[in-house]
């Protein structure tokens, strides 16, 4: 069986917080997923079909579309048989070694070639959890290791056990990098595997400190958020997120377990922390941890008192200025002279000799432990990175430790710094064989090099074009929230009319593909009352969006992030579409009081008929985006062959490799074909629609303005149902904007929106 066939279905084991979304996830990804718990007293699937219901409404949403969730086959654990295409099972039951081997134990049965069983365990022992199952069973068992929530956490940790078939664990790494986007490491298997061991370790040195140097709340977020070169949610927001109950227990699992360790007792939950969690204060799911929202604003625990009160301002004096890339920030904070330095430099220290003293004992490498720590928990940098921005010098004198053995044998190497890049090439210094050895370079690394400016062949502030070799080029949008203003308009003609390239990917530099037709450029023609100069902008927006459409070698829009008003009109001319799911995709523009004229209801025209019309309508009446590109594909702004990548990090290496097949095959632009309009009886359709809602007070008379230039557009304008050429259609999308410019109302949103940057409704 193929890579690509595996695995063909999925049986998850537990319906809680975790079996749930994983559960989604591989449904997502195309796989029929069974999905059991045990019974409740209102029927045998009660349990799950719960869980899939609080699933679907879930805010951020779990699934991608509420068809998914419908798609998942329920079962009961009192009745658990696995169906014959069933080839990966993932156990997610309750932390408790008892149960985890109980169930374990139901789904030995001695075969050899039966499915890989996999437990989501947080921190136990898999050799623990496999110990007394037949050899079989002990060759096709691994931990594989999600994080929460899994839809946004890239990390999943891998655990082998010595019996562990290693091909199993080459397939598992395969599909759950390249088909479900994930970030996988090795992990040893050791109590808490590698994130939740340094993580929780970090979180835990943060309290004892905090209880030491009598650190209030808003002061320990502070130092330990981006200045430390991690997330905003720093340490006590991230406990909120986790849970100190949670957390308590995890910290548990490590002290029980690592008896041996000279950092146990950072693992013991401080006296004021038993405080907070018998006063059940234990994070965001009760509402009150050590933030609580309150209706004037996010409160903090007062820890003298214990009770809560407003945050006051942290005076962080010259850190306040500190910018700049992770590296700079860390430098600058370490070099502080105040109070502020000397307390990173004690947790930082603290936490680089931990990582170096126990890396062997991890993982095989200590790339992955940088990767567990930037995937499994926002760092910026990994503990190793850490090491070389600040120096082995530098860290062992604050540290003040014995230095551990492994900052030894890298000072000893030729190259003493734990990363070194020859050329291209980037090697890590290897645990085991103590010499520096190629590390696999991350996509997102492979796309940085491919796109980087410095290699444009023809570019400005808004745009660049950069040839990627054999033929084929990309043009990158890069201006400020890439929005495309005529400098970026300017790009695209040229590159459809004269690149030298077979294919070409449009993009996005960052992680959005286009926020949209640069609303700042639009707001100057209308403050000058400049009607002429803002058609000009539309007709070349107009024509730009064409020549991508209709150039001579195909365009492939290569969709993340953002991907809105004119960004979503550039990316559905495109050829082709290979889209990340993380995809907000929409026509927004009647948000700011206009219609989209750079094609997209001529584009949405050619695709609706009378039963589609009121959907398609709405869809830019209210302005909405789609939260994912499933949910972009139900709406319309994708075609059904469009590709969607679970694997978003890929999404550049895959558009490669599909645009280079689209030049291959003789690929011809479509034609300008007159599209079908459904004039009059269209328009009042959505007119009596509009007048009703207006009836009922639901919209205003300039949201029914709006929505009459939309109807009149998107039917082809008034007269009976005909063929109606493209370029018609786009002159009414044109003229409709231009109405609507010369109105108070719009003006009023457009200003608003530029304030604001939030949707005045009037
Ligand atoms: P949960 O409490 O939300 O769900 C556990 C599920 O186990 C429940 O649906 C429950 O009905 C079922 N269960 C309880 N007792 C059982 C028994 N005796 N036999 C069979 N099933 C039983 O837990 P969760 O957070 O989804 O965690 C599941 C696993 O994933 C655990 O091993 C946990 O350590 C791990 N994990 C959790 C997180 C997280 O953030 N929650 C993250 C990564 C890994």
């Amino acid at each position: 069986m193929s890579a690509q066939q595996w695995p063909r279905a999925v049986a998850v084991l537990g319906a809680g917080v975790m079996g749930v979304q994983i559960a989604a996830l591989l449904t997502a990804a195309g796989r029929r997923v069974y999905l059991f718990d045990i019974p409740a007293a209102d029927g045998a699937t009660a349990r799950v079909d719960r869980a899939l219901e609080t699933a679907r409404q879930s805010r951020p949403a779990i699934f991608y579309t509420a068809a998914m969730a419908g798609a998942i086959v329920p079962g009961s654990l009192d009745e658990l048989s696995l169906a014959p295409d069933v080839d990966w099972v993932i156990e997610a039951v309750v932390e408790d070694l008892a149960v985890k081997r109980k169930l374990l134990a139901l789904l030995d049965d001695g075969r050899e070639d039966g499915p890989l069983i996999s437990s989501n365990t947080s921190g136990l022992s898999i050799a623990a959890l496999a110990a007394g199952r037949s050899p079989a069973f002990a060759r096709r068992f691994m931990g594989i290791h999600f994080f929460n929530p899994l839809r946004y956490m890239k990390l999943v940790e891998l655990v082998a056990s010595p019996e562990t078939d290693s091909a199993l664990f080459v397939r598992a790494r395969t599909y759950l990098q390249e088909e479900l986007g994930k970030g996988v490491v090795a992990a040893n298997d050791t109590p808490n595997f590698i994130g939740n061991r340094l993580g929780v370790m970090a979180i835990m040195a943060f309290l004892h400190q905090m209880e030491r140097e009598q650190l209030k709340v808003e002061e320990v977020d502070a130092l330990s958020g981006k200045l430390m070169a991690r997330p905003t949610s720093a340490t006590l927001r991230l406990c909120d997120l986790i849970g100190l109950d949670t957390l308590a227990r995890v910290a548990g699992t490590a002290h029980r377990e690592l008896a041996n360790d000279p950092w146990r007792e950072q693992f013991a939950v401080p006296v004021f922390v038993e405080q907070i969690l018998k006063a059940g204060l234990i994070g965001a799911k009760c509402g009150a941890g050590f933030y609580r929202k309150s209706e004037s604003g996010i409160l903090v625990l007062d820890l003298d008192t214990m009770d809560y009160r407003e945050a006051v301002a942290v005076d962080l004096g010259a850190l306040k200025m500190l910018r700049g890339s992770a590296q700079e920030r860390v430098q600058g904070l370490w070099d502080d002279g105040g109070r502020w330095g000397e307390l990173a430099r004690e947790h930082l220290s603290e936490v680089l000799v931990y990582a170096a003293w126990h890396a062997a004992e991890m993982a095989a490498d200590i790339a992955d432990i940088d990767r567990a720590m930037r995937w499994g928990f926002n760092w910026e940098l990994g503990p190793f990175e850490l090491w070389d921005v600040l120096g082995m010098d530098t860290v062992n004198a604050v540290a003040g430790a014995t230095e551990p053995a492994l900052i030894r044998e890298v000072r000893a190497s030729p190259e003493p710094r734990f990363y070194a890049h020859t050329g291209t090439d980037k090697t890590a210094f290897s645990i085991e064989r103590g010499i520096h050895l190629s590390v696999e370079v991350d996509p997102e690394e492979i796309e940085l090099v491919a796109l980087d400016p410095a290699r444009a062949l023809r570019g400005n502030e808004e745009a660049y074009i950069v040839d990627l070799g054999a033929e084929i080029g990309a043009l990158v949008f890069c201006g400020k929230m890439n929005a495309l203003g005529p400098a970026a308009l300017e790009i695209v003609q040229w590159t459809a009319a004269e690149a030298p390239f077979k294919g070409v990917i449009a993009c996005g530099a960052g992680q959005n593909f286009s926020a949209g037709a640069d609303l700042r450029h639009i707001a100057l023609f209308i403050e000058r009352a400049d009607w002429g100069g803002l058609e000009r902008f539309l007709i070349d927006f107009q024509q730009a969006v064409s020549a991508l459409r209709s150039a001579s070698f195909p365009f492939l829009a290569a969709v993340r992030g953002l991907s809105l008003g004119g960004g979503c009109e550039f990316a559905m001319a495109a050829a082709q579409r290979m889209v990340a799911v993380e995809t907000r995709m929409g026509l927004v523009e009647a948000g700011v009081g206009l219609v989209p004229a750079g094609g997209g209801i001529t584009e949405l025209a050619s695709r609706t008929n009378t039963q589609r019309l009121l959907e398609d309508f709405a869809a830019i009446f209210t302005a909405s985006f789609s939260d994912n590109a499933f949910a972009a594909r139900a709406a319309g702004l994708l075609r059904a062959e469009d590709a969607i990548l679970l694997a978003g990090d890929r999404l550049f290496t895959r558009a490669r490799q599909a645009i280079t097949k689209m030049t291959a095959e003789t690929y011809k632009p479509p034609q300008v074909e007159p599209i079908a309009a459904l004039g009059d009886g269209g328009i009042a359709l959505i007119e009596a629609q509009l007048a009703e809602r207006a009836d009922r007070g639901e919209l205003s008379e300039h949201d029914v303005l709006i929505g009459r230039c939309i109807a009149q557009v998107l039917c082809g304008g008034v007269g009976a149902p005909r063929q109606v050429a493209r370029q018609d259609f786009l002159d009414l999308e044109r003229a409709a904007f231009l109405e609507l410019c010369k109105t108070e109302a719009t003006r009023a949103r457009i200003d608003h929106m530029l304030a604001t940057g939030k949707r005045l409704k009037n």
